[in-house]
């Protein structure tokens, strides 16, 4: 009986993945597959992030043919070779037919070489106004620019939020964009002993400043390196993060996925 009781409670809890590249090619062959090892553990809904506005049309086909899927559209700023200024008219058509969750994911990003901040701070100006236009929450990808990009969401102050997604920046950083409102995506990078900053992060912040993700497939958790990620792993990012702060899975499940729906709107 013991034996069966935590698969049953398991069962009962339902998790959102908010940041998973399900329309990337290494997911083609297995799809379905990956979707039902998801729901066995209770990870039901799935974000997918735009990240190329070529890639923009396979990501709603891919979204739009699995039930719990919800697109968001943006330009990712780690593909700065592949964007277009004619990409932002294109997404401004999209934000008014589709129904995208969010904008993203874009953002800044100073931690890859040869990073170019005025022509990222370019492509993600315009993107930033088209989330307050469209009145969508934000999915950010930012490393090494924290205080640029504060600096911007000060700037616009976007009624309807969004979320950091793999937060890496410091304690600070956290508390500023949590009292601007948004809310922080906590992945795989919690599950390694090293990320003892994070940690402290998601102990000492109130539960409501976080949201699951998993952005398959890549940041595998640390007990998986190596592998390709799934999204039925925000499972035990729950499990981790109920550890770290002390407290049941099962709250750690409803208050991330509460978090979660009232972000994103289009989520059921
Ligand atoms: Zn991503």
């Amino acid at each position: 009986m013991q034996l069966f009781f935590p698969a049953l409670k398991l069962h009962y809890m339902q998790l959102i993945d908010t940041h998973c590249h399900l329309d990337f090619p290494v997911f083609d062959i297995d799809l379905q597959s990956v979707l039902s090892e998801a729901h066995s553990v209770g990870v039901d809904q799935f974000i997918v992030p735009g990240v190329v506005a070529e890639k923009w049309g396979h990501l709603l086909k891919v979204t739009g043919a699995n039930h719990g899927m919800h697109p968001a559209l943006g330009l990712h700023p780690c593909f700065m070779k592949h964007h277009k200024s004619a990409d932002i008219e294109r997404l401004e058509s999209l934000l008014q037919c589709e129904s995208a969750c969010a904008v993203g994911e874009i953002g800044l990003d100073l931690f890859i070489p040869d990073a170019d901040l005025e022509q990222q701070l370019a492509f993600l100006r315009p993107q930033l106004e088209l989330a307050s236009q469209y009145g969508l929450p934000l999915i950010l990808h930012v490393r090494k620019a924290h205080d640029q990009m504060l600096k911007e969401l000060r700037r616009l102050q976007l009624e309807a939020g969004g979320v950091v997604h793999a937060f890496s920046g410091s304690e600070q950083q956290a508390e500023q964009y949590l009292k601007l409102g948004y809310k922080l995506g906590i992945g795989g990078t919690v599950t390694y002993d090293r990320a003892k900053k994070l940690h402290r992060i998601v102990k000492n912040n109130p539960l409501e400043s976080f949201v699951l993700e998993t952005d398959s497939p890549d940041i595998p958790l640390s007990a998986y390196r190596g592998e390709r990620n799934v999204p039925a792993r925000a499972a035990e990012v729950a499990q981790v993060m109920a550890e770290i702060r002390g407290e049941g899975i099962e709250r750690i499940a409803e208050m991330t996925t509460r978090t979660a729906r009232e972000l994103f709107k289009t989520l059921g």
